[in-house]
């Protein structure tokens, strides 16, 4: 076996994504599941499929491009690229767009195409990320697409919390779905957010019309993004990183001599004397994975930093437990797992 090594638990992916699927209908709620944080890998899409999605969204193409081959409606959730409109029109059925001049390069190549592309346009509801402010800009646009024959006018969308971390709130998705209702189509689609929306539906403040939420770390971890809380009948643990320990030493806790800035140009905060301690450095860094959202699955063990090639943890349990050679797990939480996903020094191993 070779490592670092990911383990995916299909199965436990699958099940969240029942979970969160039959809790989304209860408020009569479709999902679009979100696949930007492991690249679209195909076999993750089908465990989405079969906890019952028919929709995925990623903000790459390219990731759109590796699942050409399952039949689901795909959307591109992130604005396109005027470079790209080629391969929009070809890997995805849905984008979601706030340039009317890209619209008109979508509709002209989709023409090309011979094919029909949907449109979900953006409002920006205060996080100051992508979307129209101005409603009238937004109905503006709406109007002018009856004029693009090639593409579909299909919703309204939002994001929030994702720059800004503002909140969603009741009298946003008041706002939005009244929005949608001026639209110049009879059932839009409104997608009123990601897994920061999900509180919010469990209070009942989202009112009936909203009828979509993009969602990503909530399926993959359980976990809803107001409150950080995880989601009842869910697990966390689906994502295990196995690093193997290179060096285990005691050492003292404290660095000696005068200490600089580091790679970002900042003086690190000096750590607590603990004493003599037991460390140990691991086989893996910063390119494969990230330290603020991982967790040892052993207790005993507490993360001390990261460079780019090694992890050091201290090990505060039995000190005959670790040796040189040893695996130490850890379950991955949303950034980390992009990383471990991403990076070809982890192997990944599928259990379902
Ligand atoms: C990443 C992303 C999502 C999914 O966010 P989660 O918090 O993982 O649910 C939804 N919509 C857009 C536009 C995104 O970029």
């Amino acid at each position: 076996m070779a490592y670092p090594c990911l383990d995916i638990h299909l199965d436990i992916v699958k099940n969240n994504v029942k979970t969160v699927h039959s809790l989304c209908r209860e408020h009569g709620i479709q999902i679009t599941g979100v696949t930007k944080v492991f690249s679209a890998d195909p076999h993750l899409v089908q465990a989405y499929i079969d906890g019952g999605l028919e929709r995925i969204g990623d903000a790459r193409i390219e990731n759109l491009k590796r699942v050409e081959h399952l039949s689901l409606e795909k959307w591109l959730i992130r604005v396109p690229a005027l470079t790209q409109v080629k391969e929009v029109i070809r890997y995805a059925d849905v984008s979601m767009n706030s340039e009317i001049e890209t619209l008109f390069a979508l509709n002209e190549e989709a023409k090309r195409q011979h094919k029909k592309h949907k449109v979900i346009l953006m409002v920006d509801c205060g996080d100051l990320r992508e979307g129209y402010v101005k409603e009238e800009e937004l109905l503006h646009v709406a109007n002018l697409m009856k004029d693009l024959s090639s593409l579909i006018l299909y919703g309204v969308g939002t994001n929030l919390s994702c720059l800004s971390f503002v909140l969603p709130s009741e009298e946003k998705m008041q706002s939005l779905f009244h929005l949608s209702q001026s639209l110049p189509l009879k059932n839009p689609t409104v997608s009123g957010g990601n897994s920061a929306t999900i509180a919010l539906m469990m209070e009942g403040g989202i009112p009936k019309g909203i009828n979509n939420l993009r969602l990503g770390e909530s399926l993959l971890f359980g976990k809803e993004r107001k409150g950080y809380t995880y989601l009842k009948g869910t697990r966390k643990d689906a994502f295990i990183l196995q690093a193997e320990i290179v060096e285990l030493k005691e050492k003292p806790s404290l660095p000696w001599g005068e200490i600089g800035v580091d790679s970002y140009g900042i003086k690190p905060e000096s750590p607590c004397d603990n004493g003599i301690g037991l460390r140990a450095i691991l086989a893996i860094g910063k390119q494969d994975c990230d330290i603020e959202t991982m967790t040892p699955l052993d207790p005993d063990i507490t993360i001390l930093g990261a460079s780019s090639d090694y992890l050091i943890v201290r090990l505060s349990g039995n000190k005959e437990a670790y040796h040189v050679g040893s695996i130490i797990p850890f379950a991955l939480g949303y950034f980390s797992l992009m990383r471990a996903q991403m990076s070809s020094f982890v192997e990944k191993h599928y259990i379902s």
